[in-house]
C-alpha cells in the first residue's frame, strides 16, 4: 500500500498522511464568496480538492470521508452587488443578498459540475450559521481572547503567543507589511473583527452586540465547528495560497483559543496562483476569464486536465495553447481508453505519483506509458469518463439543438433560401461550430 503523503503549509515540509479517523477523514476547503461568475483561478481549488477528495475515498473508502466546502454568503462585496441590485425595490437588502447568491452559487455548482468535480459532502452558508459564530465569539470574550469596543467585537492577537505561526510571521512584520485596518478602537493594530455593526442597508442579525454581522474568518472557523460537530481538529484544510493570511491564520487563532488550544487542522494545503497567459488575472487587462465564458467553447474535460497538467503547489500559467494540448491528449486517450475494460485496478506507479503530494502531472506522464487497462482506471480515478462523445461536442453544447438547426439549413436550401441557410451556418459558426457538407449528408465538428 502506498503511503499518502502531502505538503503541510504549517511545518513546511511534506509528511506521511494519517488520519485522526481513519473511518471519518475530515477535510474543509474554504467556498467560494457567492456575488459574480466564478474565474478559472476560482476553479483550481475546486478541482486539486476534488481530486484529493477522490483520492482518499479511493484509499479509505467513499463512505469514511467527509470534505465540506463552505459558500461565503456574508461578504461586503455582496453586500454592495446587493444594494445595486435593489435599486428603487423596496425590499430587505437579506431578500436581495438571498437573490443574488442563490443565482450566483447555483452558477458556481454548474461550472464546477462541468469540470467534473462531485459534490462535497457538505455545503454549509454562513447565512445559516449565524447562531454558532455568536456563540464562538461569546466563549472568546469568556475566555479573555476577545474584547467589545465601539460596536465591534475584535480578536485580541496578543492573547495568542503563536499568532503568526502558519504564515510565519511575526506581529511587527505583519503590521508593517499589511493594510491593516488601524481604527482607533483597537488595542492592537494586528486585531482583526469577530462581529461588526450593520445599518439599516446591511445583512444584519441580532446578537448580544447589537444588530450586525461576522468577520469573513469567523464565518469558517463556526462553520467547521458546526458542520465537524463533535471533533476541534479535522485533519486537512485546504484552500489557495493567498488565504495563508490572513484568513487561515485568524481561523486558527479563533478556533484553537476557543478550543482549548487543540489544533484546528493536522495538514494546511494551499495550491499555488494560477495567471493568464502568462499576466495576473485582472478585469483591467482584459484577461479575466471565467469558467462559464471557458465552457461556452471548451470541453469541461478538457479544463480540468488542463489544470491537472501542472502540480498544485505550483503557479500556473493558463494558455489557449495549453487548453488545444489538453484536447489532443485526451481526444487520442479517450478512445485508446474505450479499447479497455476498465479492470478497475489503479496501476502502482499511477497511485503512487498521485500519493506523493498530489503529483498529477507525473500521475500523467504515467498514463502516457499506460495500457487500455490502465488508461481508463487512471483516468476515472482522476475524475474523468473516458467517452469520446464527451470530447466531441463542447460540454454544453445541445447536440439535438445543433441537429434541428442542420435540418433547418437543409430546408432552406431546398427552398433556394440561401440567406437564411447561410445565416444558419454563421449562427453556428458563432457558437463555435464548423459544418460540413459531404456526400452523404452534413456533419459538424467543434472548432479548435
Ligand atoms: P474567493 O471566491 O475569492 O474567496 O476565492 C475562492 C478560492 O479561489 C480561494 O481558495 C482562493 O484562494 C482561490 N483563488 C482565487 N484566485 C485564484 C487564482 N488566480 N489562482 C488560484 N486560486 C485562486
Ligand atoms: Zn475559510
Amino acid at each position: 500500500m502506498t503511503t499518502l503523503r502531502l505538503y503541510n503549509t504549517l511545518t513546511r515540509t511534506k509528511e506521511d498522511f494519517g488520519p485522526i479517523d481513519p473511518n471519518n477523514v475530515r477535510m474543509y476547503v474554504c467556498g467560494p464568496t457567492v456575488y459574480d461568475y466564478a474565474h478559472i483561478g476560482n476553479a483550481r481549488p475546486a478541482i486539486v480538492f476534488d481530486v484529493l477528495f477522490r483520492l482518499l475515498r479511493h484509499i479509505y473508502g467513499a463512505e469514511h470521508v467527509t470534505y465540506v466546502r463552505n459558500i461565503t454568503d456574508i461578504d461586503d462585496k455582496i453586500n454592495a452587488r446587493a444594494l445595486e441590485r435593489r435599486g428603487g425595490r423596496n425590499v430587505p437588502v437579506l431578500d436581495v443578498v438571498r437573490e443574488l447568491t442563490e443565482q450566483t452559487y447555483g452558477v458556481y455548482r454548474d461550472d464546477v459540475t462541468a469540470l467534473g468535480c462531485l459534490p462535497p459532502s457538505a455545503m454549509p452558508r454562513a447565512t445559516e450559521n449565524i447562531a454558532p459564530m455568536i456563540a464562538m465569539t461569546q466563549a472568546l470574550i469568556a475566555g479573555g481572547h476577545a474584547y467589545e469596543a465601539a460596536g465591534h467585537v475584535l480578536f485580541d492577537v496578543s492573547s495568542k503567543p503563536d499568532y503568526g505561526k502558519l504564515s510565519r510571521r511575526s506581529v511587527d512584520d505583519m503590521i508593517a507589511g499589511a493594510r491593516v485596518d488601524v481604527a482607533p478602537y483597537k488595542k492592537n493594530p494586528m486585531d482583526f473583527v469577530l462581529w461588526k455593526p450593520s445599518d439599516a442597508n446591511t445583512p444584519g442579525w441580532d446578537s448580544p452586540w447589537g444588530r450586525g454581522r461576522p468577520g469573513w474568518h469567523l464565518e469558517c472557523s463556526a462553520m467547521i465547528q458546526s458542520t465537524f460537530a463533535g471533533t476541534d481538529t479535522i485533519d486537512i484544510h485546504g484552500g489557495g495560497i493567498d488565504l495563508v493570511f490572513p484568513h487561515h491564520e485568524n481561523e486558527i487563532a479563533q478556533s484553537e483559543s476557543a478550543h482549548h488550544a487543540h489544533p484546528l487542522a493536522k495538514v494546511w494545503m494551499h495550491n499555488g496562483f494560477l495567471n493568464v497567459e502568462g499576466e495576473k488575472m485582472s478585469k483591467s487587462l482584459g484577461n479575466f476569464v471565467t469558467i462559464n465564458e471557458l465552457l461556452k467553447d471548451w470541453p469541461g474535460d478538457v479544463l480540468r486536465f488542463n489544470m491537472l497538467r501542472s502540480h498544485y503547489r505550483q503557479p500556473m500559467d493558463w494558455t489557449v495553447a495549453g487548453m488545444r494540448e489538453s484536447w489532443n491528449t485526451l481526444e487520442r486517450w479517450y478512445v485508446e481508453a474505450g479499447a479497455g475494460v476498465g479492470s478497475g485496478t489503479i496501476s502502482q506507479s499511477f497511485l503512487a505519483a498521485l500519493s506523493d503530494d498530489l503529483n498529477t502531472p507525473q500521475a500523467i506522464a504515467e498514463l502516457h506509458k499506460a495500457g487500455p487497462d490502465d488508461l481508463a482506471s487512471g483516468l476515472m480515478l482522476l475524475g474523468f469518463q473516458p467517452q469520446p462523445e464527451r470530447l466531441a461536442s463542447k460540454a454544453n453544447v445541445d447536440a439535438d439543438a445543433i441537429t434541428a438547426l442542420i435540418e433547418a439549413r437543409l430546408a432552406a436550401r431546398k427552398a433556394k433560401d440561401f440567406k437564411e441557410s447561410d445565416r444558419i451556418r454563421d449562427e453556428l459558426l458563432a457558437q463555435g461550430i464548423i459544418l460540413k457538407d459531404g456526400p452523404t449528408g452534413t456533419t459538424w465538428e467543434v472548432k479548435k
